[in-house]
């Protein structure tokens, strides 16, 4: 049953019961309107209550300015925003360069200014990636799917630094980063590899004047958990599904300069001359803001989810999402305590600096074979309730996948049983 097992899944991961449970029942009848959450109108005032409700505990407990950031809802999930980002700051890009031609020649015609801006996009267009994982890579890829590799930069490979495989972060005197650059994308927890950042990466720190470099990253896996200085950030973006709610709504939050009045996307005309591509209208930002996340029917039952979540971790931590994070550090520093505890069992994949919070991947080996202690410790595991241990399909071994709503027990647990498969 479910109060016998501790799910460390990657991702749909365990949600808080008290959240299932009020869910369930909104389901059924919503605040005794006699009718579910999920088959209200999303127009109706009840659905863009949760809607704002939502957004204002989100910049609560991360503490950043709702006047400066829109946090809209969107779906297509982590994957989406790997496309949704570089269309929609592509096009900021180019609204920019736009805006600084006819600034520098006010009676200039439109086929000249059309020409200039052809030779710009030629010259300085650049999308500038770093890449420490398996997400970060598929961003990555997407950017030069849609755009053509000319354009894409790849500022670092956390690979050339660690024998062909993910585990640390190169050093940022390395980075080849571009001069103004479209953005420079980073993944901040690598949920496959258990690579997570530190901290915000010092070489994108804005400057005193708040110019620096358009900053994008996926917060997918490690959202919540930690304090993010969120106005470093031109767009973060994140799934529901680890940390924040049930699988179905994405989330961006987005600096208000990149919407209008300060930047509006230029016209598909202007974009198609320009030979550069244009949003499918449900990952265009500027209109998903616009219209408060309901542009098109968006699964108010996600939104509720997660809103729910929120209330329920702000109620849990007076100091918010310090105080979430203290905890996921303690959590985190059982489990690796009890891994470290023994280096002939056990070998946590990446790199000490670089050790992910949420997703502890190790591997096991047992008289030299890795794939029947694996196996062993598995089954064990799974036979006492710690399940979802499994790794990635793609890197084999075990993660541990300690998202915010493992609760400290749980993580007691599975370090005991680390150390108990261990002296076994
Ligand atoms: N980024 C990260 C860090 C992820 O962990 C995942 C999914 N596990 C994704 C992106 C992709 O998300 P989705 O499956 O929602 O497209």
């Amino acid at each position: 049953s479910r109060s016998e097992i501790t799910y460390f899944g990657a991702g749909p991961a365990l949600l808080p019961t008290e959240v299932l449970e009020k869910a369930a029942q909104a389901l059924l009848d919503y605040n005794g309107t006699g009718l579910g959450i999920a088959e209200h109108s999303h127009r109706s005032e009840l659905a863009t209550n949760i809607i704002n409700e939502a957004k204002s505990d989100l910049a609560t407990y991360l503490d950043f300015s709702a006047q400066d950031y829109e946090t809209i809802f969107l779906q297509g999930g982590g994957t989406g925003e790997f496309a949704a980002s570089v269309y929609n700051l592509v096009g900021a890009w180019v609204a920019r360069q736009h805006a600084a031609l006819l600034k520098a020649n006010p009676g200039a015609d439109e086929a000249t200014v059309v020409a200039e801006l052809r030779k710009k996009v030629e010259s300085d267009l650049k999308l500038d990636y770093i890449v420490t994982g398996g997400w970060s890579l598929k961003a990555y890829q997407e950017a030069v799917r849609l755009l053509g590799p000319e354009y894409v930069n790849l500022v670092a490979d956390a690979r050339t630094v660690n024998d062909g495989k993910f585990g640390r972060i190169p050093d940022q005197s390395t980075w080849k980063l571009s001069k103004n650059a479209a953005l420079v994308y980073y993944c901040d927890n690598e949920t496959v590899d258990g690579v997570e950042f530190p901290e915000f990466p010092s070489v994108l720190t804005p400057a005193a004047d708040g110019t620096g470099p358009i900053v994008v990253a996926d917060m997918s896996s490690n959202i919540l958990s930690r304090r993010i200085p969120v106005s470093n950030y031109s767009l973060l973006f994140f799934g529901a599904q680890k940390n924040l709610g049930s699988t179905g709504v994405t989330v961006a939050i987005l600096k208000k300069t990149f919407l209008p009045p300060t930047t509006a996307q230029p016209s598909a005309a202007l974009m198609r001359k320009l030979g550069l591509p244009i949003p499918p209208i449900v990952l265009q930002y500027e209109i998903i803001a616009k219209n408060n996340s309901l542009y098109n029917t968006l699964s108010i039952f996600d939104v509720y989810v997660a809103g729910q979540v929120l209330k329920r971790l702000l109620q849990t931590f007076p100091d918010k999402v310090d105080g979430q994070q203290a905890l996921a550090v303690k959590k985190a520093g059982l489990i690796y305590g009890a891994l470290d505890a023994y280096p002939e069992v056990y070998k946590v994949v990446p790199d000490k600096s670089v050790r992910s919070r949420m997703n502890i991947c190790f591997r096991v080996t047992k008289n030299g074979a890795v794939d029947e202690a694996e196996k062993t410790f598995l089954k064990e595991s799974t036979a006492i309730g710690l399940t979802g241990l499994k790794g990635h399909r793609s890197v084999g071994g075990i993660r541990a996948s300690n998202y915010n709503s493992i609760p400290l027990e749980g993580a007691e647990k599975l370090a005991k049983f680390i150390h108990d498969f261990a002296k076994a």
